[in-house]
């Protein structure tokens, strides 16, 4: 194809001059004789380059025989770097094809959203799990296929904020049998890859364990009602008891009221489990709820005097569910006041700050050690479960105060440190949020 020996350039022009000098020294036309040799060794030349760009362009090979030295090389450069690129391409092609398989193989479905949040591939999956077609939906937006009220604003927060671990459950739009859980995650230049897993069988799970707690407690509540109406009767008919008989019904009433609290707490959990967004929007005056959970408090502390204290921005509403706010600060304030000794500090603050607004207790308590903060929300979990049962806990308080948060998108931080004391701080996003100023000042605009 390409001749493998040339030339050198330098020894052909040479050869021109050198053939056309006798020449003109013959006619006396030195320079002419030169200039016609130098014109003629640069035709060749371009009609050299025109047959490379000719084999460049349509891969014709007819021109490049006998071709001279520089553009032979060019040549051959050019074919060394086509072989690369045509291996890598064969690399690169296996590759595609083997993470196509992969992919296909994968029980998730696949989605990657370019820029714009167009489609920019999807797996086999995507077409039962989600309704998107490939590649008859490349370039479509995926709000447009997933008809669902979430998903738009879902994928628009995911574009502004990549890092947002948030998940998306939500109904197939092609099976409203199959429930999905999407997760989003940012990569590359602004792409998107969504994952869509199938969670139908966990949700049945999870469904039939709520059902099975909240009917449980409430089939155990009405014998239970019942027992504690007579140990009652009991109570107020002491003199005719046995004395033998005092202590052990003094006994089962404790531990009648014990069941009775612990029912009331976990068909509280599970109520506020299957709970959906409605009613989270109520205005919650603050300043009237805390001076009802501290009045409480103090009763609670009774013959121990805690001092309790209140720091609060007056002005500062909470939009929210009061019963939920009630019972998540009043548990978080009566074990400040049940695990901190008589007569020792408890403090409540209320405050806004740079990301929303934050409620505090702070007590001067025996503390809890690192190893168990981060189980303390989890059921049943004590830091100290004899002393928790001898103040008649019932390890479920701050799991509900966790879940009664998490409804409210607010989070519960806890710092402590044995023998000094614990802060318990409820951290509210900027949404949640009320001035009554600014309320008022809207509602005269609106
Ligand atoms: P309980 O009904 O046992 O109080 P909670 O869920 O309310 O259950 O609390 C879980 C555990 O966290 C408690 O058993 C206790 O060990 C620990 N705890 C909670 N609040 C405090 C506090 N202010 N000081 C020390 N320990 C605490």
């Amino acid at each position: 194809m390409v001749s493998p020996a040339n030339k050198p350039d330098i020894q052909r022009l040479a050869l021109c001059l050198g053939l056309a000098l006798p020449v003109g020294l013959a006619s006396g036309q030195v320079f002419f004789c030169l200039f016609v040799a130098t014109l003629v060794f640069l035709i060749c030349y371009y009609r050299a380059l025109c047959g490379f760009l000719n084999f460049i362009r349509h891969g014709a090979e007819d021109k490049l025989s006998d071709l001279p030295g520089i553009i032979n090389d060019l040549v051959r450069e050019f074919e060394l770097l086509r072989s690369h690129y045509r291996q890598r391409e064969g690399r690169l092609s296996d590759f595609l094809s083997r993470f196509q398989e992969a992919t296909a193989a994968l029980p998730d479905a696949i989605v990657v959203l370019n820029e714009g949040g167009n489609i920019a591939w999807a797996n086999d999956l995507a077409a039962r799990y989600l309704g998107v077609h490939w590649p008859q939906d490349s370039g479509q937006r995926l709000a447009n296929l997933i008809r669902h009220p979430d998903m738009a604003a879902f994928i628009r927060r995911k574009q502004q904020d990549p890092a947002d671990a948030k998940v998306l459950v939500l109904s197939s739009p092609v099976n409203q049998q199959l429930s999905v859980e999407i997760r989003v995650q940012g990569y590359g230049e602004r792409h998107l890859l969504l994952v869509a897993r199938d969670i139908t069988e966990l949700e049945r799970i999870n469904k039939m364990r709520k059902d099975f707690i909240a009917n449980a407690s409430h089939e155990l509540r009405s014998p239970l009602t019942v027992i504690a109406g007579y140990l009652e009767v009991f109570d107020e008919t002491t003199d005719g008891c046995p004395p033998a008989w005092q202590a052990p019904l003094s006994q089962m009433r404790v531990q009648a009221g014990r069941m009775e609290r612990l029912i009331d707490d976990l068909l509280q959990l599970s109520s506020l489990e299957s709970a959906n967004d409605e009613g989270l929007d109520g205005e919650i005056n603050m300043a009237e709820l805390l001076a009802g959970v501290c009045s409480e408090a103090q009763t609670l502390s009774g013959e121990k005097q805690h001092r309790i204290s209140l720091e609060l921005d007056q002005e500062l509403c909470l939009r929210g569910n009061q019963r939920d706010m009630y019972s998540a600060f009043s548990n978080i304030v009566f074990n400040a006041v049940q695990y901190t000794p008589a007569g020792s500090a408890v403090h409540i603050s209320w405050q806004q700050d740079e990301e929303g607004a934050h409620l505090a207790v702070r007590d001067s308590g025996e503390g809890i050690a690192a190893e168990h903060i981060p189980r303390l929300t989890e059921r049943f979990y004590r830091a100290d479960a004899g002393r928790s049962r001898e103040k008649g806990g019932t390890g479920l308080g701050l799991a509900i105060v966790k879940h009664a948060l998490a409804r409210h998108n607010a989070v519960l931080e806890i710092e402590s440190e044995p023998g000094v004391g614990s802060t318990f701080r409820c951290r509210f996003p900027a949404q949640r949020i009320i001035r009554p100023a600014a309320t008022e000042g809207l509602r005269l605009s609106g």
